[in-house]
């Protein structure tokens, strides 16, 4: 995986997007996906008209699976991604998020529920959704997710508002316990496969897999740690995990190859996930990750990446209520 210029790959290029189906619905969404927290500053400043022709290229590009919440940017992300497929609607499988709205604000009773969806409803500009998931349900309480979240979600998808229902967070436990007491379409989990973690795999794969629940795989590239410019400062990982990763952007550029090129790759490959969900709000994003995804990696790097990754390989940290964990 050479690091030649972006565009002029791109201009040689035609797509040749895959697409799976996402569990037991029938959306096939595509193998690459966008995540659109970046459109709304989560990674810092991204300007809006740029952010708008990515999803564009995007979508020319064969990506159809969009991804945002009302939390990403406190509505920003959503107001601009609404903005950026006026026209374009028919063409994407969309899905957003409610019961997070803030870094500590949550609320997942069934009145707020409601709101939320005809709140992002109004401002991605549609009147449904394709997906509608509890966004990291580890910040609230078991009993009222399964007894009340959900069912106010399957309500709306009653209504019409959304065509299907799933779970975000980052205890897979938590995830999987909450699938067992209430069926689930899809489950959306992050940082728990790429180079730095593969639990995924033995831990929700089996379940998902068994009640043909969609699995989609968010943060490819560690919420930006598996990038040159590595993790932004809330990262929540330990500081053994951000040296190794250094360590190993370093030694990738030593051998002319982008860490992020090697990580989507191995993300992209797995078969069990429906999508990789990466976080993009620029065009050269959109096409490196594109490049990623057709390019082969060299098997002898991947290797001495995945060696300098061992002290530190499915490393987490705590996240949401104590009894979550
Ligand atoms: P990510 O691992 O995709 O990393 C995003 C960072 O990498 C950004 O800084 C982006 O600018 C950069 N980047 C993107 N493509 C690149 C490339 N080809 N080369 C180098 N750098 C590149 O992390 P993420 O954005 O947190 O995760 C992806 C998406 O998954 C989010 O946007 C969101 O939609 C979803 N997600 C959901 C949850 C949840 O529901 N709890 C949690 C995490 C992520």
């Amino acid at each position: 995986m050479l690091r030649s210029s972006t565009t002029a790959w791109a201009s040689k290029r035609a797509s040749h997007m895959q697409y799976r189906a996402l569990g037991k619905t029938d959306l096939e969404v595509s193998v690459v996906a966008f995540g659109a927290s970046p459109l709304g500053g989560v990674y810092g400043f991204t300007g809006p008209e740029e952010g708008k022709r990515a999803v564009h290229l995007a979508i020319d590009e064969g990506i159809n699976f969009f991804d945002v919440s009302p939390y990403y940017g406190h509505g920003l992300a959503e107001y601009r991604l609404g903005a950026a497929l006026q026209g374009r609607r028919n063409k994407v499988i969309l899905a957003t998020k409610c019961g997070r709205y803030g870094a500590n604000e949550f609320d997942f009773s069934a009145h707020r529920v409601f709101a939320s969806m005809d709140e992002s409803l109004d401002r991605l500009n549609t009147d449904y959704v394709d997906l509608l998931f509890a966004h990291d349900v580890e910040f609230g309480d078991r009993s009222q997710i399964v007894e009340e979240t959900i069912p106010a979600m399957r309500r709306l998808q009653e209504l019409g508002k959304t065509r299907y229902i799933g779970v975000t967070g980052f205890p897979l436990r938590t995830l999987i316990d909450i699938a067992r007491k209430v069926p689930v379409d899809a489950i959306l989990s992050y940082c728990h496969y790429n180079l730095l973690a593969d639990d995924l795999d033995a831990v929700l794969a089996p379940v998902a897999e068994s009640r043909g629940i969609g699995m989609i795989n968010a943060s490819p590239l560690h919420m930006g740690m598996l990038t040159e410019q590595g993790a932004p400062d809330w990262h929540p990982a330990p500081s053994e995990m951000r040296e190794a990763a250094k360590s190993a952007a370093e030694f990738c550029k030593h051998r002319d190859c982008d860490i992020s090129d090697l990580a989507l790759r191995f993300c992209f490959d797995y078969p069990k996930v429906a999508t990789t969900l990466v976080g993009m709000a620029t065009r050269e994003q959109v096409l490196k990750s594109l490049r990623a995804f057709e390019a082969l990696a060299d098997p002898q790097i991947v290797r001495k990446v995945r060696a300098i990754f061992a002290p530190v390989f499915n490393r987490f940290w705590s996240s949401g209520r104590e009894e979550n964990q």
